[in-house]
Formats: C-alpha cells, structure tokens, sequence
C-alpha cells in the first residue's frame, strides 16, 4: 500500500511491482500512447496524468466509494486506489472512458475531466458529447452515448433526466416493460419481475436503484402470456 499525503503527486509507478516494470514500459511506448489519442479524438477528452500503470493494460484507478451511513444516508467517502495491486484493464480507449464514467480518476482529487480544446480532430461524428451530467458542483462529467450516460446514472445513484435516444424510446413504445436503468426491455411480467427481483438480491447500487417496479411498466395494455425471455 502507498501512504503518501500529497497523493495527487504520487509518481505514476507508486504502485508498480519492479518484476512488471519492462513489461509496462513496453506497453507504454508501444500501445498506451494510442489509446491516449483515440481518447482525446473519439473522446474529447485530454488524459494528462500518466496513468498508474501495474502491468501491461492494468491501470490503478482512484475513487470515492459511495459510504452508507448510519441512518441509511449515501456520502462519498475520501478518494482510494480501486484494486491497488492488479489495476484495472486497460487495453482501448472505450475501457479507459467507461471507468472515467463511473467516476473513475487517474489522481485523487482530480474530478474535472480535461475536455480537448475546440477542433479536434476528430473524421467523422465531430458531434460534441451526446450527453452531460451537471449534478456534480463544478464539475460536469460527458458521456458519448445513451448507455454510458445511463451507466453514469447508475453509478451516481441519480435520476436519468436526459431525454433517450430513438432506438430506446422505440424500445419502450414496443415492450410492455423496459428497465431504463440497465436498458433492457422484456416481453412478459415475469421476465421483468425476475430482472428487478435479480437486481434487488444484488444488493448496493442496484437494489437502490431498483426501488420500485412499477417504473418498469410502459404501457396499459400489456400482454403477460409470454415466457420468453426480454
Ligand atoms: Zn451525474
Ligand atoms: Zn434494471
């Protein structure tokens, strides 16, 4: 374990076993500086901290866990490194964002994602981010698409205010249940019931999510004959 007080300056191999250390320095010339760019162009956003690497893909990330307090209140506990000893994987781009959506930081403290300044250079969608969440004080997470905003939700324990995309509305239009939470539709009453009761078992984050299963009823007239699965 790393014991050290100004730990946004913690050096990028605080937490590298020197066994691993020429295989990581491969990764690091080789494939790392890659992901880095398609980050910042598929992305938008700048990764400045060189992260802390453990092996070659696996990255130790910093994060504030959600404590529950006596009393059943949720507070963000102090900034700790997420699985210190084997990271977590990092071999694309996408890996590296979808922690960064769930809150994920490469420093502790450092909860403002650095956005690429305008013109990136990005060939096709050079659409900015579908989706942002404000709900942080000063800092404003964005998300690329509807399933990793919805995940960011889900993390965050927050209500999904942004409006979905086509293809869900359509989902939820044609399935009688649609759990907007982890974006899946179901066929039939049981199959819906088996996904929330599955997901209150679980425990954490998604029985606090899944509070009430009337939220995944979409429309009236509903058929429940069918055993398929959704
Ligand atoms: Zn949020
Ligand atoms: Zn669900």
């Amino acid at each position: 374990m790393v014991y050290v007080e100004e730990k946004t300056d913690l050096a990028w191999d605080a937490f590298l076993d020197d066994s691993k250390r020429k295989h990581v320095e491969g990764f690091q010339k080789f494939i790392w500086p890659t992901i880095r760019r398609e980050i910042a162009s598929e992305y938008g956003i700048v990764v400045e901290d060189e992260p802390h690497w453990v092996d070659s893909g696996q990255v130790v990330f910093w994060q504030r866990p959600l404590v529950r307090q006596f009393g059943g209140k949720i507070l963000e506990g102090e900034w700790e490194p997420v699985s210190p000893r084997d990271g977590l994987p990092v071999q694309n781009a996408n890996q590296m964002v979808r922690y960064f959506n769930k809150g994920m930081r490469l420093r502790p403290g450092k909860t403002d994602l650095k956005i690429v300044a305008d013109n990136p250079v990005v060939k096709e969608e050079p659409a900015p981010p579908a989706y942002t969440c404000e709900r942080h004080g000063e800092n404003k997470f964005a998300m690329p698409n509807w399933k990793s905003y919805a995940q960011h939700c889900f993390h965050h324990m927050e209500e999904l205010e942004a409006e979905p995309p086509e293809n869900i509305k359509r989902q939820m239009r044609e399935f009688p249940y649609f759990c907007k939470l982890c974006n899946v539709p179901f066929k039939s009453l049981q199959n819906a019931r088996r996904h929330f009761n599955d997901q209150r078992r679980k425990g954490n984050r998604n029985a606090l999510m899944h509070k009430d299963f009337s939220e995944l009823e979409m429309t009236d007239g509903r058929d429940e004959s069918g055993g398929e699965e959704g």
